[in-house]
């Protein structure tokens, strides 16, 4: 403690018992740091170093005789008279501010002492130099200021509580109640701003320490959610202390509401999107059922086909075929067993040149006999329209191909010898007439008569007429090379045509011809036998050009000198030169 001020309490206490001052207290009072001074009436009689320095004089005596309630400013001075006057309390320092001589303002803690010992209007005054803690002073209330200013602007509400009841409240805080001014919260107990489910908490509120949700009240009565923490302060005697903070979490809520059921539904989408999903694979299961029962229906629906089906790829790989086709080729190659013409439509049918192609081929199968055939294909478009393979049937048209043939045969041959009817004939001998002309090959046209056949009609019937001419025919081939074609010219009339030969070897053709059928033996019913004989008249186209009809009317001329000449023989008629 500080001694001086230890002094002047033993000045005090020895008072108090009854002291006396006098000069020399005066020289001790010279050490304190504190204004000390002796006034009468109001006028400093005394004065120490400390007070002169303080009341801005350089020497004491300036002082003397001076009003102390000069040096007052003007709030002040009033206070001091009334101290000055009898009324100061000994009890306690006043604050005053005081300006100097030298214009410096000190604020200072006055106390006055009454001083009857001296005189009546006697006092002792002594002032403590009060700047130092008043500068910390200012710097706490500014402190307090920027902390209330914070507080204020706070967005959450802040309020103390001293004893249970709501002393400060911030602006948030009285927005937040939906108050309009702080006296409308101030005084409130903290329970009465809770919602009446969570009033019984209130005690606990503070133990907690961390924040807590609740429900507070407007003054309308309407509830909110909140969270809200209390933080103790330190006790100043008046009671528990503490701060509440809270926070309207109505807002928050309100989305983590909205989070929840947001997160439902997405749960619930999941759940029905995974439901949905489930049900697809169920459908593309049965789906996939469906498919392989009905590509198992169309595989035996195409294997049931007699025909060959299939289907090639864009690169003409098999990839789909029955068993009829499996049968006719086996596991071979199909571009090696159908003809070029299918290589050509397969690329025209992918090109998109045409969407459908037919052709008839001869199928020549690994196993088994040939096979005619139609070959349909039709081009297999994908969703777009882009042919992407081709479908491929295949029929056998074998026997009508064989009907056709025969067809073509028996309009070209005379159905009972099966010689080349006239018609046929002519056909070929001007085609081995045309041909002998431009390559200057000879050719001789041969003319043949039964003679007398209508006698063998008469005297053996007209079946062994049918026999004898069959038998003719029968013979003539024999005697023939497989290029001489033999024809049927009408009746018992017979043409034989001879490419590659000339006259003279016709002669000998002719002459064979005529001996072997004069050789031959028609047997009869009864088991005889019966024969003939044929005249032959020989016709060549003596170079040059020369005409079916004319070659032919030469060897008819020939043949019949040669009937004339006694039959079964053979005259030759030489064509001129035009
Ligand atoms: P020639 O020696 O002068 O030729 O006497 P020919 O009897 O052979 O001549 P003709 O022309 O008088 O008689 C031909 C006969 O041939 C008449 C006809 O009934 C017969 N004939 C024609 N075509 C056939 C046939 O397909 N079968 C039979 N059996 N007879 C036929
Ligand atoms: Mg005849
Ligand atoms: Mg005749």
């Amino acid at each position: 403690m500080d001694p001086i001020t230890n002094i002047i309490d033993l000045a005090i206490e020895r008072r108090r018992r009854g002291p006396r001052f006098n000069g020399e207290m005066m020289q001790i009072l010279e050490v304190s740091r504190d204004l000390i001074c002796l006034c009468r009436a109001g006028a400093i009689t005394a004065i120490n170093g400390a007070g002169a320095r303080m009341l801005g004089a350089k020497t004491t005596e300036e002082l003397i005789g001076r009003r102390l309630a000069e040096f007052l400013i003007p709030e002040y001075g009033q206070v001091l008279e009334l101290f000055l006057a009898g009324m100061a309390s000994e009890d306690r320092g006043v604050p005053t501010r005081i300006i100097g001589l030298d214009r410096a303002l000190h604020d200072i803690e006055l106390q006055v002492y009454r001083a009857r010992e001296i005189g009546p209007d006697a006092t002792v005054v002594t002032g403590r130099d009060m700047s130092k803690e008043g500068k910390l002073a200012g710097a706490a209330q500014q402190t307090d200021t920027r902390f209330h200013l914070l507080v204020d602007n706070s967005m959450n509400l802040v309020c103390h509580v001293v004893a249970g009841s709501i002393r400060y409240v911030n602006k948030a805080g009285i927005a937040l109640l939906g108050a309009v001014e702080a006296e409308q919260v101030i005084g409130l107990r903290l329970e009465d701003i809770l919602h009446p489910d969570y009033a019984p908490l209130v005690d606990d509120i503070a133990k907690e320490g961390a924040a807590v949700p609740l429900r507070l009240l407007h003054r309308d009565g309407t509830a909110f959610d909140a969270l809200v923490r209390a933080t103790v302060l330190p006790a100043t005697g008046m009671g528990p202390e503490m701060m509440v903070e809270a926070r309207d979490i109505t807002g928050h809520n309100r989305a983590v509401t909205a989070l929840r059921r947001s997160n439902e539904t997405l749960e619930m989408r999941v759940a029905s999107r995974t439901r949905e999903l489930a049900a697809q694979r169920n459908r593309a299961e049965e789906m996939t059922l469906v498919a392989e029962a009905s590509r198992r229906f169309s595989e035996s629906l195409i294997d049931t086909i007699p025909s060959p089906v299939w289907f090639k790829d864009a690169l003409g790989r098999v990839q789909t075929c029955n068993r009829a086709f499996r049968a006719l080729f086996g596991d071979g190659e199909l571009k090696t067993l159908l003809p070029l013409e299918d290589t050509v439509t397969d690329a025209e049918l992918l090109s998109g040149a045409c969407e459908q192609a037919a052709f008839e081929a001869p199928i020549l199968p690994p196993v088994g006999a040939r096979v005619d055939a139609m070959v349909l294909k039709s081009a297999y478009l994908d969703e777009e329209g882009r042919p992407v393979g081709i479908i491929g049937v295949m029929t056998d048209i074998s026997d009508r191909k064989a009907m056709e043939r025969e067809l073509r045969r028996l309009a070209t041959v005379d159905p009972l010898t099966g010689a080349f009817n006239r018609r046929h004939f002519l056909a070929t001998a001007a085609t081995e007439l045309e041909r002998a002309h431009r390559y200057g090959n000879p050719l001789t046209v041969l003319m043949l008569d039964v003679d007398h056949f209508k006698s063998i009609n008469d005297h053996h019937g007209h079946a062994v007429g049918d026999q004898a001419l069959c038998l003719l025919v029968d013979t003539l081939r024999k005697a023939l090379r497989d290029i001489d074609v033999v024809g049927r010219l009408g009746g018992e009339e017979f043409a034989v045509l001879l490419p590659e030969t000339g006259m003279a070897g016709a002669l000998v053709t002719a002459e064979r011809l005529r001996a072997q059928v004069a050789a031959a033996r028609v047997p009869l019913p009864d088991g005889s036998q019966t024969s003939f004989t044929i005249s032959i008249g020989a016709a060549a186209p003596h170079g040059g050009d020369c005409s079916v009809e004319l070659i032919l009317a030469k060897a008819d001329k020939a043949l019949y000198r040669a009937k004339d000449s006694g039959r079964n023989q053979v005259c030759t008629e030489v064509i001129d030169p035009a």
